[in-house]
């Protein structure tokens, strides 16, 4: 064994722990893996729907969210969208573009992890499953890393432990934060993001399982707080789709700080709310024997007409319902089905050329364990690549660029 070789523990064989890992060993480090899981990388394997949107082509304005915007634009530029795509290209990975949404050719996120997991096997990186690390301290100078039944020592330690995000387990699980956060660490309140929202008297509106173009606009008192538009999905118990998912998090911390919420769904994207009332009209005008709801039979999803003319309201009335249909929002589905968490520990806290604490030396945290959480289309996974990169390429002992 190499006397002056750094010794690196990755804690987390997710995506950023995985980066890290293949990053610290090419650095020249001995690198050791550690994940709770009976298997590596459990999480990446259901990004994408099975297909793994890896990153993202497109422009980064208005896509990070945390109390420090800016910490993920740096770790970005420190380990752009290109260093990622030239990284899975170099392992495997070719991929295609979905408008800029990228994603493996193959279509498979499992195709992604397995190329991930031989290029860590080709640079000597171990992985070791079905060890979870209670606790982590410093001590002269080097760290102990506390499994239930091993205490490993490493000269430096990458937390990459993810979130409880997406993860069916009990509701009071811990948020894998606290490791950090008991090493002294301060942890933004840690909320589901990208998530569907409940919304009062949606079981009785009967339009569960439209699927509609339109808008969501979410609004508190009478500020517009996000507007995100495409394919809405109205259910059971709410609002869902990938629209209401990135308006989610800002509608979450307003609920969590037990502000009014509000959203309006716009069904007639496509034209303004004279232009609907007008098109009523025509429509009314050439077929003037059917009902209301008959009326709107072609243009609406059939689930979703009988919302829309509750109370037999006139046509105006109609276009502007249709228009700005509000509904109060009462909350979200929760950790379990949320595909981030907003919050976690201080960007303050973490250097973003490197992703190393400014507290502890030589301790680095990745991905979705910091205080940023993106919107759909690669961005978590992208900052997962770039924030992993970074601490593997820094605890390796490479060069700073
Ligand atoms: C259903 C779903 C779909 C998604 N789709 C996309 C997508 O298409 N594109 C995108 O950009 N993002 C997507 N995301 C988000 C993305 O998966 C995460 O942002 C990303 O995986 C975060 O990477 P990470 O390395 O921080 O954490 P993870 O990938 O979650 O990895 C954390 C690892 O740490 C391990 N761990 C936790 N605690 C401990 C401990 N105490 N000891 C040892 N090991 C521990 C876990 O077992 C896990 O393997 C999706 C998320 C979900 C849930």
């Amino acid at each position: 064994m190499d006397e002056k070789q750094k010794t690196v523990i990755v804690v987390g064989a997710g995506a950023s722990g995985l980066m890290a890992a293949i990053q610290a060993a090419r650095a020249g480090a001995r690198v050791t893996v550690l994940d709770r899981e009976t298997k590596p990388g459990r999480k990446l394997l259901r990004t994408g729907n099975g297909r793994c949107n890896l990153t993202n082509t497109g422009s980064l304005t208005g896509v990070y969210h945390g109390q420090d915007r800016s910490f993920a634009a740096k770790v970005l530029e420190n380990w752009t969208v290109a260093d990622t795509l030239r990284f899975f290209e170099g392992i495997g990975v070719h991929t295609m573009s979905r408008g800029g949404w990228i994603y493996p050719y193959s279509d498979q996120a499992e195709s992604v992890l397995q190329d991930l997991l031989m290029a860590a096997e080709e640079c000597g990186v171990r992985i070791k499953n079905r060890e979870a690390v209670e606790r982590v301290r410093k001590v002269m100078g080097k760290f102990k890393v506390e499994t239930a039944t091993w205490t490993y020592e490493a000269d430096a330690v990458i937390l990459a432990c993810g979130t409880r995000a997406g993860i069916a387990e009990k509701d009071n699980t811990a948020e894998p934060a606290g490791i950090a956060e008991r090493m002294g660490h301060t942890v933004i309140r840690q909320l589901p993001a990208l998530v569907p929202l409940t919304v009062e008297g949606a079981g009785k509106l009967g339009w569960a399982g439209v699927r509609v173009n339109g808008s969501v606009r979410i609004i508190s008192g009478r500020e517009l707080i996000a507007e995100e538009s495409g394919q809405l999905q109205l259910t059971e118990y709410g609002i869902s789709g990938i629209p209401v998912f990135i308006a989610s998090s800002e509608a979450v911390r307003l609920l969590d700080s037990k502000a009014p919420v509000y959203a309006e769904l716009d069904f007639f994207p496509d034209g303004t709310e004279r232009e609907l009332a007008e098109l009523l009209h025509e429509r009314h005008v050439s077929t003037p024997l059917r009902s209301l709801r008959k009326l709107l039979v072609g243009l609406f999803p059939e689930k979703l007409i009988p919302a829309l003319t509750e109370g037999s309201p006139d046509l105006i009335s109609l276009a502007e319902r249709a228009k700005h249909f509000r509904v109060r929002v009462t909350g979200h589905q929760g950790a379990k089905v949320a595909q981030v968490m907003s919050g976690g520990i201080s960007t303050d806290e973490i250097d973003p050329r490197t992703c190393m604490s400014r507290l502890i030396p030589d301790l680095y945290i990745t991905g979705e364990m910091l205080d940023i959480d993106g919107a759909c289309g690669g961005w978590n996974l992208q900052f997962a690549w770039s924030t992993g990169a970074l601490a593997g390429r820094s605890a390796g002992g490479a060069e700073e660029t």
